[in-house]
């Protein structure tokens, strides 16, 4: 392909994708198709020669849209955001066009001092602590990871480490394999299941705690649990906990567990992957009290902040903790050529360069249009949760930001058939969750493009097909 065939083929793109979205709401959020629908139309081996990339374009057409569920429906209330935006979108075609990497400094200067810049912006924007300023005169500092799960696993690597380093120190004769042994870690029962895969890969046991009614951890519960562990000898050395769980979006008791955690030299890694975006808004900052105990933090900007994928911003309370734990011996002794070090605060050798399309989403909405877009999504779920509590069938039993979890009042089963007929009926992409063994529907805000008349629809459409009858269960 040439450069003015790419030129043609980019342009086709770029117009074929600001068609999708002024369509989008006109397309059934999930796909009909039957599993298999697309390896039978697939041949088995690549062409051996290239075909025209027109051919191909029109095989999207044909093939792939039909088997897509639409993640940025307005009709799409299910997991949570997946962010896009056209600053977001250009922003990675731009990055994967110049196509460039960076380690360290001197391997791409603009991408590490971009990053380092942009970090610091969303830092100040979310009032996240200054200590962790990579511009602050301590040792904090921020990084763009991949996601959230590695964010995760990164921080529980940094507290098994800060702890394997502590007890050498008192313990001369002990071993790092030994003490790694005795290593314990905590987060609850409600976290993201890449907390617990975080703890396979990082071989440290990890205790799922329960939670209140509210879906929260609390510090008397960990407090217990660590006491448990340390009289049977065992190191606790790594607390996950969430800001914003996947279920619930409930938000653990942060300076609750920062006591404990300060009590026991355990290292505090807080996963606000989802509601880590709404802290751009003065008026949520009240959900990270305790955040000041934390050793790392991390949101997504690809979920809720018009980033688009991958995009995760973390930060670190002091980044010799994580050079410790990274940097390898053979560059231990290498002369850093720029102050902030930040290929040693992740696992991959190179970064993308993800700082180009934050940059772009930063500059382009500003810190208002950010606000007015979670203002906005938060605005639309209060607006389902009045209509939800406004039928007497029906129960809320939580609702945070852009979550909302309810249920028919009374036993599952009628909450359930809802739910079967609900998808049967293909209109509305939502799912179900457990609070306290209840089964109830959790109904979240993600499309950029959802706006009221989108929540009145989803609405009619759960009041068409809610079971009128205990009688009707059995029908
Ligand atoms: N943590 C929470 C609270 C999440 O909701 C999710 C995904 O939804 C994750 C972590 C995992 O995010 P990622 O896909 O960026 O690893």
């Amino acid at each position: 392909m040439d450069p003015d065939e790419f030129r043609e083929f980019g342009k086709a793109s770029v117009d074929y994708i600001a068609n999708y979205f002024k369509d989008l709401r006109k397309l059934p959020v999930i796909s009909s198709v039957e599993p298999g629908y697309l390896s039978a139309s697939l041949p088995e081996l690549p062409p051996r020669k290239g075909e025209k990339w027109q051919k191909v374009f029109t095989d999207v057409d044909k093939m792939i849209l039909p088997g897509l569920t639409h993640w940025h429906s307005p009709h799409f209330h299910a997991y949570f955001p997946t962010a896009n935006s056209y600053p977001g979108i250009v922003g990675e075609l731009m990055l994967s066009g110049l196509g460039c990497l960076s380690k360290d400094w001197e391997s791409n200067p603009a991408c590490v001092e971009l990053e380092v810049r942009v970090m610091d912006w969303l830092c100040k924007m979310l009032g996240l602590p200054e200590e962790f300023l990579n511009e602050s005169d301590g040792p904090g500092g921020g990084v763009i990871q991949n996601a959230a799960s590695e964010s995760t696993l990164v921080g529980l690597l940094c507290g098994r480490q800060r702890s394997v380093k502590t007890i050498l120190t008192k313990n001369p004769h002990l071993t790092p394999e030994e003490i790694r042994g005795k290593l314990v870690a905590y987060t609850s029962k409600e976290s993201n299941s890449s907390v617990e895969k975080a703890s396979l890969l990082a071989s440290v046991p990890m205790r799922l705690l329960p939670t209140d009614n509210q879906c929260r951890l609390r510090g008397s519960t960990l407090r217990e649990a660590v006491e448990k562990d340390k009289a049977a000898g065992l190191i606790p050395c790594c607390v996950v906990a969430s800001l914003g769980t996947t279920g619930t979006c409930a938000i653990d008791e942060l300076e609750e567990l920062g006591i404990v955690c300060r009590e026991n030299n355990i290292w505090l890694h807080v996963d606000a992957a989802y509601a880590g975006a709404a802290l751009v808004c003065p008026e949520y900052r009240h959900l990270m009290k305790g955040v000041e105990y934390t050793d790392s933090f991390n949101f997504n900007p690809h979920k809720w902040f018009l980033t688009n994928s991958d995009c995760s911003a973390m930060w670190f309370k002091n980044t010799k903790d994580a050079e410790e734990a990274f940097k390898v011996k053979s560059l231990i002794e290498q002369e850093p050529q720029y102050e902030y070090e930040i290929e040693h605060w992740q696992i991959p050798n190179c970064r993308r360069f993800r700082a180009l399309k934050l940059w772009f989403v930063l500059r382009i909405y500003g810190v208002q249009g950010i606000q007015k877009h979670i203002r906005h999504h938060v605005g639309l779920a209060k607006y389902f949760e009045k209509l939800v509590r406004s039928d007497d069938r029906y129960e809320v039993l939580i609702s945070c930001l852009g979550v909302v979890c309810f249920r028919l009042k009374g036993e599952d089963q009628l909450t359930q058939r809802l739910l079967d007929r609900i998808a049967e009926r293909k209109k509305l992409f939502i799912m179900p969750y457990y609070i306290q063994s209840k089964l109830v529907i959790r109904f979240v805000i993600c499309s950029r493009l959802t706006e009221k008349e989108d929540i009145d629809y989803a609405w009619n459409e759960i009041l068409s097909l809610t079971p009128v009858a205990k009688k009707e269960l059995t029908s």
